[in-house]
Parts: structure tokens; C-alpha cells; sequence
């Protein structure tokens, strides 16, 4: 490895970005806008704390992780560091959000070298927030920079794209995983090597599972629940209803894993560049794409959304889910 810098930089593996980041910064090189693309739960976020920390940290090695600067931006409460994203993943991200944040990054940095702002998951950006936000871009701060991620850039309108310096992460290797997940995570051998290859190279995915079992246990069983229902005829698809309606508690997780479902198909059967967040489902995504289209994937993805928004909204759940099983497509 020739890093030799950014070592100490907070963030596992994607080397080659920290340490251009690390370089910038040590230049005064740094751009006003970022864009940090790549899978869900591949660092992104992690990045963009890093670099906020790195900005603005005031000790010897920037990021130094111990001054009060660092220590703040860790726990997501320095007050010239925003965090803008939708109010859920899958949701939609505002132009109220965007004016709130542009009245922020007016007034001079509080305490800090720079305002930062972070905006995470911006393709779910609706066009009044994304065409909101290139005023900003258009017109930079001397002492703000933004960071935004996305899944991918062909997500965003490419005048924002065009505005940006991108960092597009890439999976990590399997080892880099497993090596993270045993000694900074204390995992035995045998689970970091399991987490790291179903992790797709995604480590804040394997985080999630390692320190949180039976979240990929139920993730398990709500893609199986769903593969299940897909192959089942309506009364089978009844009876799925009749079973989920009865505990509420698992509905929300179990709709939004199955919202990431049909958007990794819709992007397979699209042919986008995009990564898929259900890696370990790849070749079931696949069939189904190839078997049913991308008209298909558009339609579940929506029926899902559209339901997770009624059971935000207290609607009927039972009949909620009876109008979302029928509208999923049959194999
Ligand atoms: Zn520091």
C-alpha cells in the first residue's frame, strides 16, 4: 500500500479516496462539492464524517479523532456540520429541507473552519430539491462545503453531477471485511469470513448483521416470505396477509426490505450501472427481472412505497397489504 498519510483516517478500506481527500485538504485543494456514489452500506456516510472531521479538526493530523471538533462531528452533533437526508430511506427529500439548509450555510461557520453540509441518499432528491440545491452549487460559499452521496450519478440531474467532484467507492475485498470485522469488531473468525462474503463488500452492511443477528435473520425471512408470495396464487397471497396483518411490529422492516428488493430489480431489469443492495439474492433477481420486466419492477416498487406511506398514515392494514400482494407480479 503507498498510503502514508490518511492512515488515521476513520473509514475502512476505499484507500485511494481518503487518501486524495487527505491530499486536498493538506494543499488547501479542497472543492465546495462533493459527490460520494456507490452501494448502500458500502461507507459512504462514514466518508463524508471522516472528511467533515478532517476539515475542520484542530489538532496535529487532521482528522485526530480526540480534538473537541472531532469528537463532535463523531457523535453527528458539531453545530456547522448539517445532515440532510429524506425521513426514511426510501422516502423523499424535500426543497423545504434544501431552503432550511441554504439559510444555514448563509450565516458565517459558528465555531468551525468550514460549514459542511451532508446530504445523504440525494437521489431521493425530488426535482424541486435538487433543482434548489444547484443554486448552491452555482453560487458557492468560500467557507462551505457540501457533501452529497447517492447510489449513483446517473440518479441525479447532471448539472448537479457536473458541479460535484465525484468519488465513486467500489465494494471492498472480501479480506478487508473479514479483517475489519475481527479486529475492530472483535468477531470470531468463522462469522467475519461468513459476514464479509455475503456482504458483497458492503461493511457497513456486515456491521449491521454482526452486531445485529436478527435483523439479517428477519431480512432472511422477508425475502423468502417474498419469493414465496410471488410463486403463490391469491389465496396463498390472502393467507401471507392474514399472517403479516397479525404483527405490525415486523410490518415496516419487513416492507422496507422488500422495497430494496424491487429496486434492485428495477435497476437489473433496467440495465443500470447502479449496485444492488440484496447481493446474496443476485441470481433470483435476475430471473425475475428477465421473467416479468422492468414494468414490473416499477409497479411493486411503487405499490410498495405506496403502502409503507398508508401504514405511516394508520390506513387498514390488512386491506393496505391485500391491494399490494395483488398488485406484485405472478410467476
Ligand atoms: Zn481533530
Amino acid at each position: 500500500m503507498t498510503t502514508t498519510h490518511a492512515q488515521h483516517w476513520p473509514v475502512i478500506g476505499h484507500e485511494w479516496a481518503v487518501e486524495h481527500l487527505d491530499r486536498a485538504i493538506r494543499h488547501g485543494r479542497m472543492r465546495h462539492a462533493l459527490l460520494i456514489t456507490g452501494a448502500s452500506q458500502i461507507g459512504k456516510t462514514a466518508l463524508a464524517r471522516a472528511l467533515a472531521m478532517a476539515l475542520n479538526c484542530t489538532g496535529d493530523a487532521p482528522p485526530c479523532g480526540q480534538c473537541r471538533s472531532c469528537t463532535l462531528i463523531a457523535k453527528d452533533g458539531h453545530p456547522d456540520v448539517a445532515w440532510v437526508e429524506a425521513d426514511r430511506e426510501g422516502g423523499t427529500l424535500k426543497i423545504d429541507q434544501v431552503r432550511d439548509l441554504q439559510q444555514t450555510l448563509a450565516l458565517r461557520p459558528y465555531e468551525a473552519r468550514y460549514r459542511v453540509a451532508i446530504l445523504l441518499r440525494f437521489h431521493e432528491a425530488n426535482p424541486a430539491a435538487a433543482n434548489a440545491l444547484l443554486k448552491t452549487l452555482e453560487e458557492p460559499s468560500p467557507d462551505a462545503v457540501l457533501i452529497l452521496t447517492a447510489d449513483s450519478a446517473d440518479h441525479l440531474l447532471p448539472t448537479i453531477v457536473s458541479r460535484c467532484q465525484p468519488l465513486h467507492l467500489r465494494p471492498l475485498p472480501v479480506d478487508t471485511v473479514r479483517d475489519a470485522l475481527e479486529r475492530r469488531w472483535d468477531a470470531p473468525p468463522d462469522q467475519a469470513q461468513t459476514l464479509a462474503q455475503l456482504s458483497g463488500g458492503r461493511i457497513g452492511w456486515a456491521i449491521e448483521a454482526l452486531e445485529n443477528p436478527e435483523a439479517l435473520e428477519q431480512r432472511g425471512a422477508a425475502l423468502d416470505m417474498l419469493e414465496m408470495a410471488l410463486h403463490g396464487n391469491r389465496r396463498a397471497r390472502f393467507a401471507l396477509v392474514e399472517s403479516l396483518s397479525a404483527d405490525k411490529q415486523t410490518l415496516l422492516p419487513l416492507l422496507e426490505t422488500w422495497q430494496g428488493f424491487w429496486r434492485d430489480m428495477l435497476l437489473i431489469a433496467g440495465g443500470s450501472r447502479a449496485p444492488i443492495t440484496n447481493h446474496d439474492r443476485a441470481a433470483t433477481l435476475g430471473d425475475l427481472a428477465h421473467e416479468t420486466g422492468i414494468d414490473a419492477a416499477q409497479q411493486a416498487l411503487q405499490a410498495t412505497r405506496r403502502t409503507l406511506d398508508l401504514l405511516g398514515k394508520n390506513a387498514n392494514t390488512r386491506l393496505a397489504l391485500e391491494v399490494l400482494l395483488l398488485d406484485y407480479p405472478v410467476l
